[in-house]
């Protein structure tokens, strides 16, 4: 054990949520086969799979504007995943954003890098909820990855100013019109920001994309802004429909 910290927080791991130790790797390796990842095509702009590498997009980027580009994304959001994602999100795991991003990392690096991100932003979570989380799952991710690739992260810019509830009930353009109400960029946190870095290119952190939707909401008010590209990376993606 490395400290008593250890010995009252033990890392578990991601899947199983078992119990690790120190020298351990932070994910059981048979657990590890249980996790499948996104090897393969995948849309262009929001890191979806695609069944076949003749197209560039999937079905709802193909027919959609979609203010961002590139994204990028684990694996699908189901099975030991989904699982994982849940407890990250709803269940206090917040420790499992270090092995994600070291996951993504390993596997985008080159992506990631080749983007040239001047910040990593995650998508924000009102601060009431926040509170009563102890968390917000996408900032937790944002931080590690940002220790991991080198690009500064930055919660301050990018505000959950409303309370939304889950809108499953509202149509895409219904939902969409909601989110652009929920989020704002925080003008002097901006200002103060490009004082001493670029705000050009931004990666965009969210644990799981669904319809693209709150990605959309943040992606276009950050180009709005003045960013010139927006990059989305997430924990796992919605299946949804696939071409
Ligand atoms: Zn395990
Ligand atoms: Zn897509």
């Amino acid at each position: 054990m490395n400290s008593i910290f250890d010995l009252l927080y033990p890392p578990r791991c991601p899947v199983c949520d078992g119990v690790r130790f120190f020298n351990e790797p932070v994910c059981c390796p048979p657990c590890r086969e249980k996790l499948r990842f996104i090897d393969g095509p995948a849309c262009m702009c929001c890191g979806r799979p695609l069944q076949s590498a003749d197209t560039e997009y999937c079905y709802d980027c193909a027919k959609r504007k979609r203010s961002y580009e590139r994204g990028i994304s684990l694996g699908v959001y189901e099975g030991a995943l989904k699982d994982s994602v849940l407890r990250f999100k709803f269940s206090g795991r917040e420790e499992y954003a270090a092995f994600y991003a070291a996951c993504l990392a390993e596997r985008y690096r080159k992506q990631l890098h080749r983007f040239r991100p001047d910040v990593i932003l995650p998508v924000p979570m009102h601060k009431r909820k926040e509170r009563k989380r102890g968390y917000n799952q996408a900032a937790s991710l944002a931080r590690e990855l940002s220790g991991l690739i080198g690009i500064p992260t930055d919660e301050s810019i990018l505000l959950r100013t409303r309370y939304t509830s889950p809108q499953k009930e509202l149509n895409d353009v219904a939902r969409l019109q909601n989110l652009l109400k929920a989020f704002a960029v925080e003008e002097e946190a901006l200002s103060a920001w490009k004082k001493d870095h670029p705000f050009q290119r931004v990666i965009l952190v969210d644990d799981i994309y669904t319809t693209g939707s709150t990605m959309e909401a943040c992606a276009s008010l950050l180009r709005r802004a003045g960013a010139e590209a927006v990059m989305p990376v997430t924990v796992a993606v919605a299946g949804g429909y696939m071409q």
